[in-house]
């Protein structure tokens, strides 16, 4: 993965569909980098009493179709150009997923397991004091990511709303319940990419029923897509795989009669880190940190990083393999697209495979502006009509102009902020 630039990586999706679409060289300089971006040190006083500098980030990719929009990183390899990657598919997430926003990211360089509770809050409202200028409800509004949690979104609202001298729980999403958040919103995003894995298998004539899926992570994004594939389609999830803090590797762990989720979040630290012996004593073999890639499944759910399937580790992709649903952003490289490509697998990219939790931050948004909140039946719901849509709206594209499904998802995003753009006098 050290080889991997995920920037360098967007730019050359981009730039691949740019050329499709005959785009106009001008449109194409906006769109290839961030708008604004923001690098700021971000100091801390730890509980030992010692002052610590953080290096903080906001980009701003494209706001023609709306406020930026996208979460807040916490991660000890996080950089400029991760940020930017993440900002500029923000950008697509929210064009692809048809709601008024545009795309940004965030992050700190900072591993989160190595802060105390109150240096989390601290750091928090540090980064909040850095950015308020530059944030907001109409202007940008960060939420969840990696590493990050709605406590601290509770956090950082609070820190704003304090600077600004008004109550403004829309500044940022994924608050915790009771504190501005939305029902359904810790599920949207696992959920929502099993509401376009359902679609695809429909699209594929198979029946969910009799499918497994093999997923990688089991952070809030793969937790929920596991229990979804399960409970929401009735078919069988063989394992997850997983980052282990204390030995600072990843293992998987699998079970051939089908992972329990619940059981396993019984046995997961904060951090994402499964407790090793008490999965063995029920039962889990723990294999290597690669082995979900190769299991005998028809979907395939990497949902955890980046870069995970490369030119070298897409190679292993079991025969049986249908439909590989990005739970995560950017996990398939260009030279592992072109294996899925080759073998004919159905990919349901990253932008539009987990736009479901910007569309259900979106959500929250809006109940915060009016100031009444929705059941999570509402919000599912209308999360499901969202996500559908927008997988047919990308499905009819790749089969009309007869292109990949990231390549038709590209078009639909692209054409889309681009018509804001001319709309609003851009280009
Ligand atoms: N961090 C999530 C993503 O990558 C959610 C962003 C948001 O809710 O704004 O899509």
């Amino acid at each position: 993965m050290a080889e991997l630039n995920a920037f360098a990586m967007a730019q050359q999706q981009f730039d691949e569909v740019a050329d499709q679409l005959g785009l106009d060289d001008g449109v194409r300089a906006i769109l290839r980098w961030p708008l604004r971006e923001y690098h700021f040190r971000i100091p801390v006083r730890m509980d030992d009493g010692t002052i610590k500098v953080f290096q903080g980030f906001r980009v701003q990719h494209n706001d023609a179709r709306g406020p930026c929009k996208g979460g807040i990183r916490w991660a000890a390899n996080e950089t400029a150009d991760t940020v930017r990657a993440l900002a500029t598919w923000m950008t697509w997430k929210c064009a692809v997923a048809d709601i008024p926003l545009g795309g940004g990211k965030g992050g700190v360089v900072v591993d989160p397991a190595t802060l105390s509770v109150a240096e989390k809050e601290r750091l928090c409202r540090g980064w909040v004091d850095q950015m308020w200028k530059n944030i907001g409800p109409r202007m940008d509004v960060p939420a969840p990511d990696v590493g990050t949690t709605p406590q601290m979104m509770g956090w950082m609202m609070d820190e704003y709303s304090k600077l600004v001298g008004n109550y403004t729980p829309g500044v940022i999403t994924g608050k915790p319940l009771g504190g501005g958040g939305s029902l359904g919103r810790t599920e949207a995003t696992g959920f929502g990419v099993i509401y376009t894995v359902r679609e695809a298998l429909k699209h594929l004539g198979i029946d969910p029923k009799r499918t497994r899926a093999s997923i990688h992570g089991f952070g809030n994004v793969a937790q929920y897509a596991a229990i979804g594939f399960i409970e929401m389609l009735g078919g069988q999830v063989v394992c997850v795989g997983c980052w282990d803090r204390h030995e600072r590797r990843a293992f998987t762990y699998s079970k051939d009669d089908g992972v329990d989720p619940h059981f396993l979040l019984t046995i997961t630290d904060q951090y994402g880190t499964i407790d090793k012996d008490k999965a063995a004593a029920a039962g889990y073999r723990i294999e290597d940190a690669d082995a979900w890639i190769s299991k005998d499944v028809e979907v395939l759910i990497p949902a955890a990083i980046e870069g995970v399937l490369t030119g070298e580790t897409a190679k292993a992709i079991h025969p049986n393999v249908k439909v590989v649903a990005e739970g995560a952003n950017g996990p398939t490289t260009p030279e592992a697209d072109a294996i899925l490509k080759e073998r004919g697998i159905f990919n349901i990219p990253d932008f539009l495979c987990n736009a479901g939790g910007v569309t259900c931050s979106y959500f929250e948004g809006v109940q915060n502006d009016m100031n009444f909140y929705w059941s999570r039946e509402e919000v599912l719901a209308k999360l499901d009509q969202k996500m559908t849509v927008a997988f047919h709206a990308v499905k009819d594209m790749a089969l009309s102009r007869g292109v990949y499904m990231r390549n038709a998802a590209y078009m639909v995003a692209i054409d889309r902020v681009v018509k804001a753009m001319q709309l609003r006098g851009w280009v």
